[in-house]
């Protein structure tokens, strides 16, 4: 864990969340944007969503407003957005085209950076030329620049010719020699790279759109981005980040990384056959994820709810130091400190992300989990049209249900009349004495007038000491006729919300069966 002492915060905390929509949001996703969210709040400060689509190739239709309804659904609300507006929109890539120019030319012109007019075809022709055992993959870099066409090697003549007529071209960064980039990272304390092992990274591409290396610090510079979370695959890329935060803004005003770990599977690196078998994104894309070709379901559809979802995914990485492990959002905010986020990868398992549904489910209350029972059922052709009795059905099942879809099996039997009974579980004891006490009490019942749980339960016992049956050989046989199986509240609970006629039709139709 980390022990960093930072500055104390003058200026107001800004925090981002910079998706490129390029598919699903997925668990290690959502969970930079929820240390993200957690950071902000607690100390009082913003949470902007920016969305990065400077890269036209590999845009997918419908993944923006994916990322909207994701962060939606787990109630991480931005304060700026591109629906949610700000001061320092637009917070769409796309739309803020023409900014970044400026800043590449100031770098050409400060000599940080240089033309490139190189076509693909050289480039190719480069990387088979420069190819060597020990560099299988060369990079365009320090080492090849010069032999490259560019404004570092063409004649002053040259370069103003190809400029004045608009010839395709990318602006490069131009990597110092020999010099080491160090920077505090938030998670991880100080780390340093050698600029030489960095290749010329392309800051504006030939259609004008920038990198997301360049927009990246424009970016969080002009939105006065204050401290940013982001996933440690983007560590390679935080040497060239910092030298364009030295050359155009100066170090003092760049934000404090934390680059987080990767979330691991239980057996290692999380496999894209465990997102399949777990459904890592948020909720299921309507089209197939450009990288697995499929069609995947996320939690919203495994049933998991956005309290536990949000619980389950800070603790991936971050505890607050106690025992605790159910936290609401709340409770998230005002504890979360970056000191106590590991290193180390955090291990994802899928029967302790279920466990937190669980008790999420006997947290909250009837009342919230309403609507998405509703959807449940109504989804298996069940329809509820008493809010009252609906909750109060929730109430007497929610403990047993861990995913959402339980519901469908715990509550069901509460408005359709079972189409199955397992008869097998009540034959080998069943008798005649049996079958005379149902056939009696189902009497009794219809001439009850307060259908109320004591009467039931009342009637029930005198009539089986009258007939001298021990009441527990009853109650399963009972709890089969209203339920269909062995499972359920405790049983007079269940006549008495299935009310008059119908615990006494159940009764009769199973006796037939038994
Ligand atoms: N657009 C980058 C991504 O898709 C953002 C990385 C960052 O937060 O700097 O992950």
């Amino acid at each position: 864990m980390a022990n960093f002492i930072f500055a104390p915060m003058s200026k107001k905390v800004r925090v981002r969340f910079a998706p490129s929509p390029t598919g699903g949001l997925h668990l290690g996703g959502v969970r930079t944007v929820l240390y993200n969210y957690l950071f902000a709040k607690h100390q009082g400060g913003d949470f902007i969503l920016r969305i990065e689509d400077t890269d036209q190739t590999r845009f997918v239709e419908g993944a923006e407003q994916y990322i909207f309804d994701c962060l939606n659904w787990c109630g991480l609300i931005p304060d700026e957005s591109p629906v949610h507006s700000g001061a320092y929109g637009p917070y769409r890539q796309s739309e803020r085209k023409e900014i970044y120019r400026q800043y590449a030319e100031q770098l050409v012109k400060q000599g940080n950076a240089y033309y490139a007019f190189d076509t693909p075809e050289e480039l190719e022709q480069m990387r088979t030329a420069y190819k060597t055992e020990q560099n299988p993959s060369p990079q365009y870099d320090i080492h090849v620049r010069e032999k490259m066409k560019n404004s570092l090697t063409l004649p002053a003549d040259e370069l103003e010719r190809l400029l004045d007529e608009e010839a395709r071209h990318v602006i490069r960064i131009k990597m110092p020699q020999g010099e080491t980039v160090s920077f505090t990272d938030m998670i991880r304390g100080e780390i340093s790279n050698e600029t030489s092992l960095v290749d010329d990274k392309v800051l504006l591409k030939a259609d004008g759109m920038p990198t997301y290396h360049l927009a990246v610090v424009v970016d969080d510079y002009l939105m006065k981005i204050t401290h940013a979370f982001r996933g440690e695959e983007w560590l390679p890329s935080a040497p060239v980040h910092v030298l364009l935060w030295k050359y155009l803004f100066g170090l003092e005003n760049m934000p404090q990384w934390a680059h987080l770990p990767l979330i691991l599977g239980p057996t290692g690196k999380l496999s894209k056959r465990d997102g399949a078998k777990y459904g890592f994104p948020v909720f299921a894309m309507n089209w197939t994820d450009p990288k697995t070709n499929e069609l995947t379901e996320g939690f919203r559809e495994k049933g998991f709810l956005p309290e536990a979802f949000i619980n389950l995914l800070a603790l991936l990485g971050w505890n607050e130091g106690s025992e605790q492990e159910l936290f609401t959002k709340e409770e998230l905010i005002q504890k979360f400190s970056i000191d106590r986020v590991h290193k180390g990868g955090a291990r994802f398992d899928f029967e302790k992300a279920k466990w937190f549904n669980h008790e999420w489910m006997k947290k909250l209350d009837a009342g919230r989990l309403m609507p998405d029972v509703k959807k449940v059922l109504n989804k298996k052709g069940i329809e509820t049209n008493d809010d009252t009795v609906l909750e109060k059905v929730i109430g007497l099942v929610k403990d047993r249900c861990t995913l959402l879809p339980d519901f469908y099996e715990q509550a069901g039997f509460f408005f359709k009349t079972p189409e199955q009974w397992d008869v097998e579980a009540v034959k080998p004891k069943w008798n005649d004495d049996k079958k005379n006490f149902f056939i009696e009490y189902a009497g009794q019942l219809s001439q009850i007038i307060n259908w109320e749980l004591v009467e039931l339960e009342n009637a029930f016992k005198s009539l089986a000491a009258e007939k001298n049956i021990k009441p527990g050989e009853l109650q399963l046989p009972l709890r089969i006729m209203l339920v269909g199986g062995k499972f359920g509240p405790p049983v007079f609970q269940i006549a008495e919300m299935l009310g008059q006629n119908e615990t006494i039709l159940r009764i009769n139709k199973a006796l037939e069966l038994f």
